[in-house]
């Protein structure tokens, strides 16, 4: 059976905190490899990063994958927080780079300008204590010069250290099919996970898939904006077709699939239970 993880992010509330983990708890009966949580770039949700990591590793008794974005941040910090990880057995983390503040080319004297940086140093400073997970980008980071040089960043993370990868999502699999035979002609071998975002909100995904270069295939996009307000359509037609791209992936080998959950057990359990990738199911 194909493995699953889950991701969030920090809430901002108390409330919001207790419903997250209610999501948890009903995500758990998929039981995961990890649940993982995502950090505001410039350390702007430490803090609720590491207390949502540690309430949802509680709840559900599953292992947690921090995120920790490197942009702002010095190597004391990222040391301190890396020990921290430790001390409390996560062993398993993704390293990023995060995103500049808009309008902005590079932050001059960060201490970390890219990720392979950042997985230089987690190497260096804790050895082989961490399994690190980078991000790929199978339609091209929207920041890279090419493809060429994008995968070249791809290789500088892998001899840097990484692990394996997970990708940024995405709705065409053959852009995945294409990053896995050029990655393999350059005689990489890491696992790499696609990152699977369900569809429950057209111009919610609309917005974020422009932010970050996501792109949204034409006929996903008419169909969706000829749903207009009728959202149980919307959730059906993307549960519907994100399920039929995660059988292609499945069909092709794809290591584990990684949901972008947004915070809801229901869209990624319900693609989840289609796949038969559910222990009941
Ligand atoms: P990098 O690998 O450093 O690449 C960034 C850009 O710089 C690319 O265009 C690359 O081609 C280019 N580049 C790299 N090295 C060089 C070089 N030496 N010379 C010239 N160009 C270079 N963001 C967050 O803030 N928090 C999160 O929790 C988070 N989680 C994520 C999880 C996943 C699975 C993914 C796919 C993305 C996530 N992001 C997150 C978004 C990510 O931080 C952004 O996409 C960011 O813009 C790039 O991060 P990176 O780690 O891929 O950077």
């Amino acid at each position: 059976m194909t493995p699953i993880s889950f991701e969030f992010f920090p809430t901002q509330t108390e409330i919001g905190a207790e419903k997250l983990q209610v999501q948890a708890q009903q995500l758990a009966v998929s039981n995961p490899e990890f649940y993982s949580v995502t950090y505001g770039a410039g350390g702007s949700t430490r803090g609720r990063t590491r207390g949502t990591l540690l309430a949802t590793r509680e709840t559900t008794a599953q292992p947690v994958m921090p995120h920790l974005a490197c942009l702002g941040h010095s190597k004391e910090e990222v040391l301190y927080i890396l020990k921290d990880y430790q001390s409390l057995g996560i062993n398993r983390i993704i390293a990023l780079r995060g995103d500049l503040p808009s309008g902005m080319g590079r932050l001059d004297n960060a201490e970390f300008q890219y990720a392979s940086e950042l997985i230089a140093f987690i190497r260096e400073a804790t050895g082989d204590h961490f399994h690190i997970e980078t991000a790929a980008y199978p339609e091209v980071h929207p920041q890279a010069r090419s493809m060429d040089s994008d995968l070249d960043n791809f290789r500088r993370k892998v001899d840097a250290g990484a692990n394996s990868a997970i990708t940024q999502y995405f709705f065409n699999p053959d852009s995945y099919f294409y990053f896995m035979d050029r990655i393999a002609a350059m005689g990489i071998d890491v696992p790499v996970v696609p990152g699977i975002m369900p569809i429950t909100n057209y111009m919610k995904l609309a917005r974020f898939s422009d932010a970050c270069g996501a792109e949204l295939p034409r006929w996903l996009r008419k169909q969706l904006e000829a749903y207009g307000d009728d959202s149980a359509s919307i959730r059906q037609f993307g549960e519907e077709t994100v399920s039929r791209m995660c059988e292609k992936l499945i069909a092709f080998g794809v290591p584990s699939l990684h949901f972008y959950t947004l915070n809801q057990a229901a869209p990624s359990l319900a693609i989840v239970k289609n796949l038969g990738l559910y222990p009941e199911s």
